[in-house]
């Protein structure tokens, strides 16, 4: 059953790059034989690189997507970026909710699914990013955070959003700090993800991907992706460096 999901292997680039910068790290991406058919690669990159990522793709087998949409259509939404325009430039894929949004711009989970419902009506696959803070996770309440977090998306989206969508377990205790989360406790999560899916369709639950995101790199790549829940990763720093990210997708 779980052969049937391909892997997504997803570079954040985060507020990263240079128009030179990004030239050398994606030629070196496209000068990498053929990955395995069933491993898909994406970068996510600053809106204004939208474009340089366009004329470089092309209908190259690498996708290429945004960091956050805005949850409207269109209007007075200073320095938002619509979905429409995401479209427009060729993105396959967007991040949304991802931890430094949430913390650094308040965004609340009922915002993030907006913003995923968002992103659906122009066919982008949001990534829907969760996960609980240390705190929490010290506090024993990850399964209650994440049952939030899930929750609410699973309430606005629905079974047939969820299915066009993508999950990403990121512990933001483990995002940039170097400390992966354990095999296990990585397993863990993403089997009581895949459960909950389960409670709303057997069907969504086989299909929908669960990346996992926080501190993979080539080193850790090959233990967390043989994980039967783990569909993929959602990489920061390590998708900068062309030779990380690359064997991240090789142990895809
Ligand atoms: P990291 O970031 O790989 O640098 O830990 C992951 C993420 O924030 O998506």
């Amino acid at each position: 059953e779980q052969l049937m999901r391909k892997k997504l292997i997803a570079g954040n680039w985060k507020m990263h790059g240079s128009r030179v910068a990004n030239e050398i790290l994606v030629r070196s991406l496209l000068a990498e034989p053929a990955l395995e058919p069933s491993v898909e690669l994406v970068v996510l990159v600053p809106a204004p690189y939208l474009a340089q990522m366009q004329q470089l793709l092309g209908d190259s087998a690498c996708a290429w997507g945004g960091q956050d949409v805005s949850d409207q259509e269109r209007g007075a939404f200073t320095g938002e970026v619509a979905a429409s325009m995401l479209r427009e430039f060729g993105c396959r894929y967007t991040v949304v909710g991802h931890s430094e949004r949430r913390q650094r711009h308040g965004e609340t989970d009922v915002q993030v699914a907006a913003k995923a419902q968002q992103a659906l009506s122009q066919d982008l696959i949001p990534i829907l990013c969760l996960g609980e803070s240390l705190e929490q996770r010290e506090a024993g309440k990850t399964a209650q955070v994440m049952r939030h977090q899930l929750g609410v998306l699973l309430d606005v989206l629905g079974e047939a959003g969820m299915v066009r969508s993508v999950l990403a377990y990121e512990p933001v205790w483990a995002i940039g700090t170097g400390r992966s989360a354990t095999p296990a406790q990585v397993q863990e999560v993403h089997a009581w993800l895949r459960q909950q899916c389960a409670e709303v369709s057997p069907g969504l639950a086989e299909n929908i991907q669960i990346l996992y995101g926080g501190s993979v790199k080539g080193a850790n790549a090959v233990e967390l992706m043989a994980l039967p829940d783990v569909d993929g990763a959602l990489v920061g720093g390590a998708s900068l460096v062309a030779q990380e990210f690359l064997a991240i997708a090789r142990a895809a």
